[in-house]
């Protein structure tokens, strides 16, 4: 029999995933693409391309058409989706044509980005195509109560933007966007780096050391960490130790505006729903989110209980899938 397959797609700026219904997470790979800029052919998507930022020859450039939360690149965005969707086919076989599939948009896109993301889809051959905003998304798959009448709060902290939203009744009662999040604390500690040592570092290096010394807040066992990178003096390769204070104080005030981010949609709360934060909490999903400490150190800044989600890379595609089965119900409930 065939069924219409139903999909939903995590377009993030740092990484893409696929959520089947019938299969779970299909596809997970870095929104990046390599494009050879003498052929304009694409020449890998995903995981490879990501392998090649940094290290390729001149003619080939790995671009994240997504990196800021925006579609900076149409044609490179809808050629990348093309290519990991190709992938998803050959995962899911049959059942990939003519799909039905929801797309997660950040919340701060304009009107012509949303198209842009719905042409590129619908280009590739989907039935139907829907938009979810993405706090919408990331509390669903956080298995939220999105449909009572109680406030959620989630704040999704990816690699270009941190989203803070607040739901209720199934629609956003408030949110907020800031281009602040774990590609900015990169660029950091990139400038950090380069400013202090005279070393110049790659992003791949720069994610590394965040990952493993990056700290949400200074009070915290000081660890070190060994770096490579290239001299800007001498042009020699040279290995220098960090430790993760200076690390903190790199990033500190990328921290200091999500914090200001979440301050502000809180403040922003009708009364009413403000009773609700104080005893369910905050949900924090995304990447970002796994920083070492961040849980803690915002549950002390915002004095409410600051909650993990269970998967946080994956809530937001979770959700995106679920969301399909709701939206069609209320399209049956409106005809
Ligand atoms: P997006 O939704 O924008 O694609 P993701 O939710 O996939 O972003 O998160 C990607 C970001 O999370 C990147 O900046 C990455 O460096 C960061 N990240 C992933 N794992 C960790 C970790 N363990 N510690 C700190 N940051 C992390
Ligand atoms: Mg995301």
């Amino acid at each position: 029999m065939f069924s219409n397959a139903e999909i939903g797609i995590d377009l993030g700026t740092a990484n893409i995933l696929v959520y089947s219904k019938t299969k779970g997470i299909v596809l997970n790979e870095p929104s990046v693409v390599a494009i050879d800029i003498e052929t304009k052919k694409v020449v890998a998507v995903g995981a490879e391309a990501k392998e090649m930022v940094g290290k390729t020859p001149k003619n080939i450039v790995p671009i994240r058409p997504l990196r800021d939360g925006v579609i900076a690149d149409y044609d490179v965005t809808a050629q990348m989706l093309r290519e990991l969707l190709k992938k998803v086919s050959k995962t899911l076989g049959m059942s990939m044509r003519k799909p039905t599939v929801v797309v997660c948009t950040p919340s701060g896109s304009t009107t012509v980005e949303r198209r842009a993301i719905h042409n590129a889809v619908t280009s590739y051959g989907a039935k139907h195509v829907h938009l979810i905003e993405e706090p919408v998304a990331a509390a669903i798959g956080a298995d939220l109560p999105v449909d009572e009448p109680i406030a959620n709060v989630v704040v999704d902290i990816g690699g270009g933007t941190s989203e803070v939203g607040i739901i209720s009744f199934g629609g956003v009662v408030s949110c907020n966007s800031v281009r602040t999040a774990g590609d900015k604390m990169d660029d950091e500690i990139i400038q950090h780096i380069r400013k202090t040592y005279n070393i110049l570092i790659g992003e791949r290096t720069a994610e590394n050391i965040k990952m493993e010394i990056g700290y949400a807040h200074p009070n915290h066992k000081e660890v070190t960490m060994d770096i490579r990178g290239r001299d800007m003096v001498t042009g020699l390769p040279k290995t220098i130790e960090i430790t993760s204070t200076e690390i903190y104080n790199a990033i500190k005030e990328s921290l200091e505006q999500i914090l200001e981010a979440i301050r502000a949609t809180l403040e922003d709360c009708p009364p009413e729903l403000s009773g609700d934060i104080v005893d369910h909490g905050i949900v924090l999903t995304g990447g970002g989110a796994l920083l070492n400490g961040m849980q803690e150190w915002l549950a002390n800044e915002i004095s409410v209980p600051v909650h993990m989600a269970p998967n946080p890379l994956e809530s937001v595609a979770i959700g995106t899938g679920r969301a399909i089965k709701m939206i069609t119900k209320l399209q049956k409930a409106a005809k």
